[in-house]
């Protein structure tokens, strides 16, 4: 994001550890309905860390085969490459000691471990970056992003453009009749909506 105006919190997160060289890592949290530029603004951050020659690795969920095995790419193909994982469990065991910043997308779908994950990650001096959907299809908190949300020291929340009627939009409209929590795969499938324009109950 370049403009900003979507943000609802003022603190941006440093970029490096701060000036008095703490050796504390710490928890940003990228949270917002889909088409909100989660992706994006997680790839923006990553790439200015490895501008920046910091040890930079990234990862995300099996589940999401939208586009791509090996790399995150936003709704606007902006790309970079990643690990998929199984799990928090694996995440943990592939993040090297010397590693700077951890990045991770698709925070939702992974397991409930993956706060205490991205703790133990913070409590060994790195930066964890997480990106995901804050609410599912119907409109309920999407975890573990909410308990990650508690425990993150920076949150970013971001809107999309309700396609109905142009407002801010903060909802994930499903367009299709399915009860599973998680549907992925095909395109079409949602679309960002304002709460006036949300009908969790099925799109008019
Ligand atoms: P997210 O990761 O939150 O799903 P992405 O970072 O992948 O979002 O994609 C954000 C981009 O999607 C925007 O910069 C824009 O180009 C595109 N886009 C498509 N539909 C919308 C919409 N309804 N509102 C905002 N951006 C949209
Ligand atoms: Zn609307």
């Amino acid at each position: 994001m370049s403009d900003g105006e979507n943000r609802t919190t003022s603190a941006d997160a440093p970029e490096t550890p701060g000036s008095r060289q703490r050796a504390g890592g710490w928890i940003e949290v990228i949270a917002g309905s889909m088409f909100s530029g989660k992706s994006e603004e997680l790839i923006r951050r990553l790439r200015r860390a490895q501008i920046a020659r910091q040890k930079v690795q990234i990862f995300k969920p099996l589940v999401d085969d939208r586009f791509s095995e090996d790399h995150i790419v936003s709704h606007s193909e902006m790309r970079i490459a990643s690990r998929t994982v199984r799990g928090s469990g694996e995440l943990l065991t592939l993040v090297e000691d010397d590693t700077n910043v951890v990045g991770i997308d698709e925070g939702q779908f992974f397991d409930a471990g993956l706060p205490a994950a991205c703790n133990t990650l913070a409590d060994r001096g790195k930066r964890v970056i997480v990106a995901g959907l804050d609410q599912d299809y119907l409109g309920r908190p999407f975890e573990p992003m909410p308990q990650l949300l508690a425990i993150a020291e920076y949150i970013t929340k971001t809107l999309a453009i309700c396609v109905v009627c142009g407002d801010p939009a903060n909802h994930t409209q499903r367009l299709v009749a399915s009860s599973d929590r998680v549907l992925v795969g095909a395109s079409g499938l949602y679309e960002a909506r304002c709460r006036r324009c949300f009908r969790p109950e099925g799109p008019d």
